[in-house]
């Protein structure tokens, strides 16, 4: 799993986090998803003012 285009917004206090989250091809969307799931929650307990967290996942693009 990769991340790219990491962006952080502060509102008043209140975090907005968005990035898009890489997978590789032989990796299922399920799967995919619960990495992303699982990535937001310790993203939500080591940046306590997080407010709202938005990912895109997108397929790894062959390089
Ligand atoms: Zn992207």
């Amino acid at each position: 799993m990769k991340i790219h285009a990491l962006r952080l917004r502060d509102f008043n206090g209140a975090l907005y986090v968005n990035f898009h989250a890489e997978f590789p091809p032989e990796m299922t969307l399920a799967e995919a998803h619960r990495q992303v799931t699982l990535l937001e929650d310790q993203v939500c307990q080591q940046l306590p003012g997080v407010a709202e967290i938005e990912s895109h996942l997108e397929p790894q693009k062959p390089t």
